[in-house]
């Protein structure tokens, strides 16, 4: 049951507006373009002028789905176009974590479109608290559910500017299901609950050779028998000369951290947060993501070499884990 003090709070920040965040560029044909290639989106009417004229347009028109796009901010993340405000339009979740509601995980977006956009047209957006859930509990943990909305505008000399689409964005501000913290130990399954098992992986008849290897604590990587290429993660065709034919081939376990990420939220069970998994780049030239064990987060570095071990979970699945060795 949430705090009736925080239930208020949450209420009263329901329907806040906040101002307006200007777009960089007017929407233009070279971000559309680019936008499109990296998307794998071929729709003429975005990139041919002459297709689109032929549509009824005055030229190329942007995606849709690019209304976002054209207010974003710089690389920087807080870097906007001068005049937009500096209002911070999820403060409401600063509120919510204050009392003990830590993590985020955003949940889903709609968006909606009054008509296409073309060149030269200048946007911003504005941003409304449009909903708070009631306390809610899901597989992830208990929480809040909040929807801002954001309505995009196109701006217009000597007349209101015109609506032209609008994004809904919702976000779970919750308290972890398992967080192991001292604070949430009331929210600690009891022990007759059953404990959540490791997700086990998909495995295909491309696949099945690697997860057969692990359960005898084998590292198998691919190899085409044709030209010897290794590849993982396993696939059906050699990339280099395109054979169907492989075997298998066991790897010395021995790589180095080619990248690593460390895990903090949402914390789903049964994992171990923080969680460190890496990107190994094994001896033999390939790579492979796995889970990072006897690790020092401060000590974690590109280049640290590890060694493959072998641990088994649940009783029904074993998994390829690297730890740190000396250089
Ligand atoms: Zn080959």
């Amino acid at each position: 049951m949430a705090d009736p003090k925080l239930t208020e709070q949450i209420e009263a920040f329901v329907g806040r507006e906040y101002g307006r965040v200007y777009a960089w560029d007017r929407v233009n044909a070279p971000m559309i373009r680019q936008w499109c290639e990296i998307m794998g989106v071929d729709n003429p009417l975005y990139t041919d002028p002459a297709f689109a004229r032929e549509a009824g347009y005055d030229d190329v028109v942007a995606p849709p789905a690019m209304l976002q796009v054209w207010c974003m901010a710089g690389l920087d993340n807080e870097n906007y176009p001068p005049g937009s405000t500096d209002e911070n339009s999820f403060e409401v979740l600063k509120l919510i974590e204050g009392y003990g509601y830590p993590a985020v995980v955003a949940v889903n977006t709609e968006l909606t479109f009054e008509r296409y956009i073309g060149l030269g047209e200048k946007l911003y957006y504005t941003s409304r608290v449009a909903s708070i859930s009631d306390e809610k509990t899901t597989g992830l943990g208990t929480g809040f559910f909040v929807t801002l909305s954001m309505p995009f505008y196109s701006e217009r000399d000597g007349a209101d500017d015109e609506p032209v689409g609008e994004l809904l964005f919702r976000v779970f501000k919750f308290k972890p299901a398992h967080s192991g913290q001292p604070a949430d130990k009331a929210d600690q399954p009891k022990a007759d609950k059953p404990v959540a098992k490791r997700p086990l992986p998909g495995v295909s008849d491309d696949s099945r050779f690697f997860w057969e290897g692990c359960e005898q604590n084998k590292l198998l990587i691919q190899r085409c028998t044709d030209c010897q290429t290794l590849r993982h993660p396993p696939a059906p065709v050699c990339i280099q000369c395109h054979s169907f034919n492989w075997d298998a081939v066991e790897a010395s376990g021995k790589g180095q951290v080619y990248s690593f990420v460390v895990m903090h939220y949402p914390e789903v069970p049964p994992f171990d947060y923080p969680n460190p998994i890496g990107l190994i780049e094994l001896d033999e030239g390939v790579r492979l993501i796995a889970g990072l064990v006897g690790v020092n987060r401060e000590d974690l570095e590109i280049g640290q070499r590890v060694q493959v071990e072998f641990t088994r979970f649940d009783d029904r699945q074993t998994l390829p884990q690297f730890r740190p060795v000396a250089q």
